[in-house]
C-alpha cells in the first residue's frame, strides 16, 4: 500500500514535464562565432550522428552576460561510450559523474551525458550518503531531466549552436535579466544534496552581482554545518574556483555575511578579525581581482601564503615564546598551520611547497648586508616573495622603506647596489653583527 502510494508519487513528479522555452537568437542575440572552435566541432559531430548536442551551464550563461566563458561544457543524449567512439581524442573521466573530456589542439571540452531525473528509481540508483549528499550520479536521463538536475535556473540554459537558439527549463534568461540565483528545486533538498551549492550560490551572487532569491537564501544558515562532510579536496577546488573568479574580495566578503567561511580556512575568522591581518588578506584578494580582470597569471601558491599568513606569524609568535629560536620557530609554524590546513583544504603538495618557500624568504628579505640579496635575488621564487613583502609593507606590517630599497636593489648597476648595501649596513650596524653569529643567519635560514 505504501509502496503503491510512493510509486503514484514519485511518477507523478516524474512524468511532471516541463516544456523548455525556446529562446531565440534576435531576443538573446548570442552568436555561434562566440563559442569556441573545439566545442563547435564536437556539437557538429555528435548532431550530425543524430544525438542531441548542446552548449549548456557556465558558458551559457556568461555569454548572456556578456562575458568571456571560460570554458565550454556540452550535454549530449550521446552516452559516455558513444562519445568516446565518435572522438578520437578523447577519454572517459569521473567516477561521482562519469564524462568524457574531447580535446581538439590545446583546447578540452567537457562532454556530458544527461543526467536522470527524480523519479524512484533513479533517486534509488543513485548513491547518497547519511547527510542527503550524493556520492555517485551515473543516471542517465533525458534532457528536462538534465535540466531540473542543474544548481541554478540560469545555469540550466541550453544553446544549439545549429539554430542559435537557447533551450530554457527554468526560467533562467528572466532570472538573469532580473539579476536573481535562483535554486531548482526544493533548496534544502538541493543544498543537502550537494553542500558544495551553497559555495557555488555566494561565488555567482557575488560575481555576477545578482540577489539570492528569498528561499535559496533562508536554509544557507542553518545547513553551513553540511560542508564539514564534503571532500576537502572538492571545497579546495571550489575555494579555487571563488579565489581566482577575479571577486574574490567579494566572494570573501558574502562567505563570512552568510555565515559559510568557518569550514574553508579554519582561523580566517580570527584574521580578519585582527586589523593588520584583515587589512593583509583584503589587500591580497584585491591585488589578484585586479590581475584575474586584467587577464594576468595569478598565483594560488601566493594566494594561500597570504591568507594564511597571519595564522603563521600568530603561531610563529606562540612558539617563540616557547623558546624556539627565530627561524626554526617560523619552520614550526609553517608546517603547524600547514597541515591544519591540509585537513580541512586539500591544498596540493605543489602550492604547499611553493606557499612554504614564499614564507620562509621573508625573513631573509630583512636581511640587506654582506653577498645575501645578490643571492636571494637568484633564489626562483624571490619575484613572489618580493611580491609578498611589497603586500606586508602595504598592509603596515613591515617598514615600507624595506620594500623600497628591494624595488631599488634588484635594478640597479653594480655600484648603486654597492651603495644601498653600504647604507644599509651604516643605519643598522648592531642588527647585522649579531645575526651573523654562528647558528643564526643564512645558516638556520636554510634548516
Ligand atoms: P564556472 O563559470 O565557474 O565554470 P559553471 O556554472 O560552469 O561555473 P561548472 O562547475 O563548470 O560551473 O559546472 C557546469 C554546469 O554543471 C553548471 O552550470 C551547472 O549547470 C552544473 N553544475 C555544476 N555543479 C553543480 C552542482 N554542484 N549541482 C548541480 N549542478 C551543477
Ligand atoms: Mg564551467
Amino acid at each position: 500500500m505504501i509502496k503503491k502510494f510512493f510509486g503514484r508519487v514519485f511518477s507523478g513528479r516524474m512524468f511532471k514535464a516541463v516544456q523548455p522555452k525556446i529562446v531565440a537568437f534576435k531576443t538573446h542575440g548570442v552568436a555561434r562565432e562566440r563559442i569556441s572552435s573545439c566545442a563547435l566541432k564536437t556539437t557538429q559531430t555528435l548532431q550530425q550522428h543524430h544525438f542531441a548536442a548542446f552548449i549548456v551551464g557556465g558558458a551559457v550563461r556568461d555569454l548572456l552576460l556578456g562575458r568571456e566563458p571560460k570554458d565550454f561544457d556540452i550535454a549530449t543524449n550521446a552516452t559516455p561510450e558513444d562519445v568516446r567512439r565518435l572522438f578520437r581524442r578523447s577519454r572517459i573521466i569521473g567516477r561521482r559523474f562519469r564524462l568524457v573530456h574531447v580535446m581538439c589542439g590545446a583546447d578540452t571540452i567537457e562532454v556530458s551525458t544527461f543526467r536522470g531525473g527524480d523519479g524512484a528509481e533513479d533517486v534509488a540508483a543513485r548513491v547518497s550518503d547519511e547527510h542527503g549528499r550524493i556520492l555517485r550520479d551515473n543516471v542517465f536521463g533525458n534532457q528536462e531531466q538534465d535540466a531540473t538536475r542543474r544548481d541554478f535556473s540560469i545555469n540550466a540554459l541550453f544553446y544549439d549552436p545549429a539554430t542559435q537558439e537557447i533551450w530554457d527549463y527554468h526560467g533562467g534568461v528572466a532570472d538573469l535579466k532580473k539579476r536573481r540565483l535562483r535554486m531548482i528545486g526544493d533548496p534544502v533538498q538541493r543544498f543537502r544534496e550537494d553542500p558544495v551549492r551553497m559555495l557555488r550560490a555566494v561565488r555567482f551572487a557575488a560575481s555576477y552581482g545578482l540577489e539570492i532569491e528569498a528561499g535559496t537564501h533562508k536554509p544557507i544558515r542553518a545547513l553551513a554545518d553540511l560542508l564539514q562532510n564534503v571532500p576537502p579536496s572538492r571545497l579546495f577546488d571550489e575555494m579555487l574556483k571563488l579565489l581566482l573568479s577575479g571577486y574574490a574580495s567579494e566572494c570573501v566578503t558574502k562567505l563570512r555575511k552568510e555565515g559559510l567561511h568557518h569550514g574553508l580556512l579554519p582561523l580566517l575568522d580570527v584574521i580578519l578579525e585582527q586589523p593588520l591581518g584583515k587589512r593583509f588578506v583584503m589587500l591580497a584578494l584585491k591585488n589578484t581581482d585586479d590581475r584575474v580582470r586584467a587577464g594576468k597569471p595569478v598565483s594560488p601558491a601566493f594566494l594561500f601564503a597570504s591568507l594564511l599568513w597571519h595564522e603563521v606569524l600568530a603561531a610563529w609568535k606562540i612558539i617563540e615564546a616557547k623558546g624556539v629560536r627565530g627561524i626554526p620557530a617560523l619552520y614550526q609554524a609553517m608546517e603547524q598551520v600547514s597541515e591544519v590546513q591540509a585537513e580541512k583544504l586539500a591544498i596540493p603538495r605543489r602550492f604547499g611547497t611553493d606557499m612554504k618557500e614564499i614564507w620562509a624568504l621573508q625573513p631573509r628579505l630583512l636581511q640587506r648586508s654582506g653577498r645575501r640579496p645578490y643571492r636571494l635575488l637568484e633564489h626562483p621564487r624571490f619575484r613572489a616573495a618580493y611580491d609578498f613583502l611589497l603586500l606586508r609593507c602595504e598592509s603596515g606590517e613591515v617598514e615600507p622603506a624595506v620594500g623600497e630599497w628591494w624595488t631599488r636593489f634588484q635594478d640597479a648597476d653594480e655600484t648603486v647596489r654597492e651603495n644601498l648595501l653600504t647604507s644599509d649596513v651604516e643605519t643598522k650596524p648592531r642588527r647585522k653583527r649579531r645575526r651573523r653569529k654562528p647558528g643564526g643567519g643564512a645558516k638556520a635560514e636554510n634548516e
